[in-house]
């Protein structure tokens, strides 16, 4: 049964500066990487997770998260097409179901390597 309202809780967070992101103008920004379960992923997605610091929420979208205020029901959704980052693939304008494909893709890669779990990757900015 899933509880739409427990915060989305990454499986692994990167320091910050472990990756260094492009931004659209051009200029370099160190960040840390969060990597959510699948379920979480479809959590934030469906606004009942805050895309900024995983608090949980009984009805999608509330205007402000309870956690760290951000605007959930104005911004969430562009703020997920804007950084979601499924692979290394920085920048691309391709859809987040195509991004979600391409994780898998690069997971599956990563699993061998660690013999880890499984997750569905995304990347969203560090904190502050
Ligand atoms: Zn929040």
């Amino acid at each position: 049964m899933t509880h739409w309202s427990k915060p989305a809780l990454p499986i692994e967070t990167e320091e910050a500066g472990e990756t260094l992101y492009m931004r659209p103008d051009g200029s370099i920004i160190s960040q840390s990487r969060r990597f959510y379960s699948e379920e979480d992923i479809g959590r934030i997605r469906a606004g009942y997770c805050c895309a900024k610091c995983g608090e949980g929420h009984d009805i999608p979208f509330p205007a402000a998260c309870f956690g760290c205020k951000f605007p959930m029901h104005d911004l969430q959704a562009e703020y997920l097409a804007k950084w979601y980052q499924g692979t290394v693939r920085l920048g691309s304008q391709i859809n987040v179901d195509d991004e979600l494909e391409e994780a898998a893709r690069v997971v599956e890669f990563e699993r061998r390597q660690r013999d880890g779990t499984s997750p569905t990757q995304i990347w969203l900015p560090g904190g502050d």
